[in-house]
């Protein structure tokens, strides 16, 4: 069995979804993970603010821009007048909850339950399409087996556990269809798994069936060597490794959520990154194998880091001082991407500013500390260990222009870090992708 994902911009209209249709029906019994219709989530989030805020009218306004979206989308999907009647009674169902949801006081559970209807509506509406073509799809709903802790983390004995049996009682399904980024949390609410989380649903399900493969599908052809948002002249990487891909992802590369590769590399399961708007091509592959040698594969670029700097005398030939430090940062929940130590002074970076202000309050105690903020962490990747020589020196040589504020090395063999202002992340990708690729 399969695991196959699509992103929204697979399923972004009446047609993608007919592709879609195309690519997962195979001689196999797929278990198809879907992301909402692109936009949507953004339009259900849109709609629990103003509800957060007490508008009431605008938020109507926006179920009414979504209302009419979607009955274009069953006007265009559907070839019979009896399943275009069925979705649109399904759709009127969804829009008259979500009112229902907002005339009652606004809470976070109730917020999220109105964003998990983006993919409840997609997983219906591919359903019923592959319905429509004789095809026994069965839907199950993710509500009935992807569960996090208390802790937030997703329970993977209870996804283990009820998703087996779940596939195991519909022995006729030819397909399985879920909805990605939903679940429900430790208290039974409707949560989900953050932004983007349909790829970690797609991870979580193939490491929890140990399916034969984890594919990817998105609108892209696999990982690129450098972001195609800002760069030209990238190309896709055949092959990467799971601890590549997870500093690519963790670093930035949207195209994989960071949370996304751990579950698939725990259970050898590997990921492929497939384009659905180019299916015969072949994409990237993420596996155990070794990585090709004493060569740089892919650069990736992570914003809105800043920097924190605490320099101090007592540091000198003192122990215990990095501790100190860290427990700072542990204490406020706040952890570090980078970091960089002199004799005298430290170097983190740090991606969360929410405690910024305590946590430097509590370092003064220890030193002069200096905050910079707009900074852009960019990640090189690829074969890394000590006995290759050269590449560090390619690397810098390549950003010989750029002020550079902190280099990390060492940390793995496979990732060169370096942090710089991002007003310059464009000019540093670039300048990377002509001097290495
Ligand atoms: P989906 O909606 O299918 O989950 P995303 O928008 O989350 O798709 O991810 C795909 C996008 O990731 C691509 O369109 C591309 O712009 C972006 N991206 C960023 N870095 C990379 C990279 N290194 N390789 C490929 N795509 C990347
Ligand atoms: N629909 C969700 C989002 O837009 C989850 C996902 O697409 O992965 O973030
Ligand atoms: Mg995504």
């Amino acid at each position: 069995m399969k695991v196959m994902k699509f992103g929204g911009t697979s399923v972004g209209s009446a047609q993608r979804m007919k592709n879609v249709a195309q690519l997962i029906h195979d001689n196999n019994r797929n278990l198809v993970v879907l992301s909402a219709m692109s936009g949507t989530t953004n339009s259900l989030i849109e709609i629990s603010d103003y509800y957060a805020k007490g508008n009431k009218e605008s938020a109507s306004a926006v179920v009414n821009i979504l209302r009419n979206l979607y009955t274009k989308h069953i006007g265009e999907l559907y070839a019979t007048e009896q399943k275009k009647k069925e979705m649109s009674d399904f759709m009127e169902t969804v829009f008259h909850e979500i009112m229902l949801l907002g005339a009652e006081p606004y809470t976070d559970n109730i917020g999220k339950a109105i964003v998990a209807k983006g993919e409840i509506m997609s997983t219906h509406m591919v359903t019923a399409y592959l319905e429509e073509c004789g095809i026994k799809a069965q839907l199950l709903s993710a509500f009935d087996f992807m569960r996090t802790d208390q802790e937030g983390q997703p329970d993977m004995k209870y996804l283990h556990d009820a998703l087996i049996p779940l596939i195991d009682s519909n022995p006729d399904a030819e397909i399985f269809i879920t909805q990605g980024f939903i679940c429900l949390n430790h208290e039974g609410h409707i949560d989900n798994l953050q932004r983007g989380g349909s790829d970690y649903t797609a991870s979580l399900i193939g490491a929890a069936i140990r399916a034969e493969e984890i594919q990817i599908w998105t609108d892209i052809d696999g990982m690129h060597n450098n972001d195609p948002r800002f760069v030209d002249n990238t190309r896709p990487v055949p092959q990467l490794s799971f601890e590549e891909a997870a500093e690519l992802a963790y670093f930035g590369a949207k195209i994989l959520h960071p949370t996304c590769v751990l579950p698939a590399k725990f259970a050898g399961v590997p990921v492929k990154l497939l384009n659905t708007m180019e299916p015969q091509a072949k994409g990237t592959i993420i596996n155990n194998q070794l990585s090709e040698e004493n060569k740089i594969k892919a650069i990736a670029a992570k914003d809105n880091i800043t920097a924190v700097k605490i320099v101090s005398s007592r540091m000198l030939l003192a122990t215990g001082f990095l501790r100190k430090v860290f427990e700072i940062f542990e204490t406020f929940h706040t952890s570090i991407d980078m970091v960089t130590t002199s004799e005298v002074g430290i170097s983190m970076s740090i991606d969360n500013t929410d405690n910024l202000s305590k946590i430097a309050e509590e370092l003064r105690k220890y030193g002069t500390v200096e905050i910079d903020r707009n900074m852009c962490i960019i990640c090189v990747v690829g074969d890394l260990r000590m006995q290759n020589t050269g590449i560090e020196s390619l690397v810098t040589d390549a950003l010989k222009d750029i002020p550079i504020r902190m280099i990390s090395y060492g940390g793995s063999e496979h990732n060169i870090s370096f942090l710089i202002h991002e007003a310059d992340k464009q000019k540093a990708l670039q300048a990377l992708s002509n001097k290495i690729f």
